[in-house]
Formats: C-alpha cells, sequence, structure tokens
C-alpha cells in the first residue's frame, strides 16, 4: 500500500524570519511581551495573559493550546511570585478555534463583544460559554491597576473580531488578520468581510504599539510584518483589478453557450490565475507559503469577487 502522502509537492523553504520560538517537553512557548503581559503558543495558535496582583486576565483559549495554558500561566506565577488563578477571559472573537479551551475555566468573568454573544448563543457550545460582560463599541478592563482597551472598528475577519489593546506594555492583540512571517491561510484568513479585513491592517497601525499578538504561528509581528502584509494585499488587489479589466469574458461564454455556470468558471479561473501567478512569484521566500498556491490563489478569488461585489462594478450595465 502506498502511503497517502507519497505524491505530495515540495515547497519553498521557510525562510528564516519566518520562523520562531521553540516549544517546550510540554508542547508550548511562554514568552514575556512587556513587564507583566505574556504571550503563548504552540506553534500555530497565540494565547496571551496578564499576570496582575488581582489575578490573571486570559486573551483567548485556543483548545489547540488547551491544558498548557494554565501550565504557561503556573509557570509564570511560580516564578513571579503572583497569583496563578485565571480571573478573566476577554474572547478576541467567537471562532471555536480561539476561543473552544474556555470551559476548562471555572469561576471566570468572560467578557466579549455583544455580537460574540449573540454568535456564542446562535453556536451553542459548552466549550465556549457566552461572555457575562459585553460591549458595543468599546470597553475598558481594569484588573489588578492594569488596563485593556478593547475596541470593535467594525466587521473584518468575522463580524465580532475586536482589537485588545494593552496601552502600558506597547501592544496590539489582533487576531486572524496578519500572519506574522506567513501569508493568510486560504481565503483572506477564512475570512467573512473582505473589505474590512482589508481595512483592519490600517486601523491596527493608527495604535501606538512595537508588538502585535496575532493568534498564529510562533513569533510576535511586528510593525514592519503588518506593512509587508498590506504590500502583498495591496499588490494582489491591484493584480486582480488589472486581470478582471484585462480577460476579454466573451469567448468563455461563447464556448460553453448555454452551461453558462460553466462560463463563469472558465473566465474568473483564468482572471485568479492571471492576478494570482506575479503575487506567488514576488513573494515566495518572502512570506512562508506564498508558493503553496491555493493559499495566494483563494485568496486572490476572494479579493477579485469582493472588487467585483463590493466596490463593482460586476460588469457592464447592459445597452
Ligand atoms: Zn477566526
Amino acid at each position: 500500500m502506498t502511503s497517502p502522502a507519497a505524491d505530495l509537492p515540495d515547497y519553498a523553504p521557510i525562510p528564516q524570519a519566518s520562523r520562531g520560538a521553540a516549544l517546550n517537553e510540554q508542547g508550548y512557548h511562554v514568552g514575556q511581551v512587556e513587564r507583566n503581559l505574556y504571550w503563548v503558543t504552540d506553534g500555530v495558535y497565540n494565547s496571551a495573559f496578564l499576570a496582575t496582583g488581582d489575578g490573571v486576565v486570559l486573551f483567548d483559549a485556543p483548545p489547540s493550546i488547551g491544558h498548557n495554558l494554565q501550565r504557561a500561566v503556573d509557570e509564570i506565577a511560580a516564578a513571579e511570585g503572583v497569583s496563578n488563578k485565571i480571573t478573566h477571559l476577554v474572547y478576541s472573537h467567537h471562532h471555536a478555534d480561539h476561543g473552544a479551551a474556555s470551559s476548562l475555566f471555572d469561576d471566570v468573568v468572560r467578557i466579549g463583544h455583544e455580537e460574540t454573544h449573540r454568535l456564542l448563543t446562535r453556536d451553542n457550545d459548552p466549550a465556549r460559554p457566552v461572555p457575562d460582560v459585553t460591549f458595543a463599541d468599546s470597553y475598558t478592563l481594569e484588573v489588578g491597576g492594569e488596563r485593556v482597551e478593547l475596541a470593535w472598528h467594525g466587521s473584518n475577519h468575522s463580524p465580532d473580531n475586536i482589537y485588545i489593546h494593552f496601552p502600558d506594555h506597547d501592544t496590539l492583540m489582533l487576531i486572524d488578520i496578519v500572519n506574522a512571517g506567513w501569508v493568510p491561510i486560504y481565503n483572506t484568513n477564512l475570512t467573512e468581510d473582505v473589505p474590512g479585513y482589508l481595512g483592519a491592517p490600517a486601523i491596527a497601525m493608527d495604535y501606538p504599539w512595537q508588538h502585535l499578538i496575532s493568534g498564529h504561528l510562533s513569533r510576535l509581528a511586528t510593525r514592519e510584518d503588518v506593512e509587508l502584509h498590506q504590500q502583498y494585499m495591496a499588490d494582489i488587489e491591484a493584480s486582480a483589478r488589472e486581470a478582471l479589466a484585462s480577460v476579454n469574458p466573451v469567448p468563455f461564454y461563447m464556448h460553453y453557450g448555454e452551461n453558462v455556470w460553466a462560463g463563469i468558471r472558465a473566465h474568473l479561473k483564468t482572471v485568479t490565475d492571471q492576478a494570482a501567478a506575479p503575487v506567488i512569484a514576488k513573494y515566495t521566500g518572502v512570506l512562508a507559503a506564498a508558493d503553496i498556491e491555493e493559499y495566494t490563489w483563494t485568496t486572490t478569488f476572494a479579493v477579485m469577487q469582493s472588487l467585483r461585489l463590493d466596490s463593482g462594478p460586476s460588469g457592464p450595465v447592459h445597452p
């Protein structure tokens, strides 16, 4: 029997700058961001916590880190001589992959956007209890003399994804927008609102910070990482716009006749292939996984569709 991995393709090596922290024996890394703000990674997902004199505030609870969240808190609390009791849990957004270890923590005050409350009520997942405290636009969380500013600036990756600013730690936490040193996974990081996704990095850059906790992979992000991501997305947008304008759709529809869906598929596949190719070439070796064609291709497809449906026009008006 042949292994299902036997014919898998090879890809460009991961750029050195895209690599991050090594994991310990339990499979996690906990690092100091600034002062009493720490971040935790399992190499794929990120979480963060603030170790205050009145208890620990946890930001997201990815199930892949799971019980290692408490181990990371215990490790730091023992070293710093502070409480290891998690008293608060902030949800960045409602998605299970960032929040489904929430139910591991009893007796905590959960905080989230009001849309997070609505979506978690809808999803009815016992692993993600609804937030006890909700807000619409902004919320200042104060625990043990520390201050965290939560804000919602419109939908992006998800309808409820918030900006978590630590003004006294020079840090912003914004999940599932920028992957430090890596391309977005699939269509704009599995985003629901493409214009919101494209606009989010500029909103992030309006905050003062030096460290970005981005939710994924194994290092913190810098302002340069956000700028590189913006350049990648701007290149995709420009390339998609150009391909939409330059590919003549008529031959595809003529070829398929009454099978109009086949005509659309051939037209938009040609547009996306043409738009994605120069971006894949430019960013291979710069952003990890740029050469995994599905990622840049599906992101280009999502941006191209947003150009048609959100920005418009979707096509010429019939005379
Ligand atoms: Zn998400």
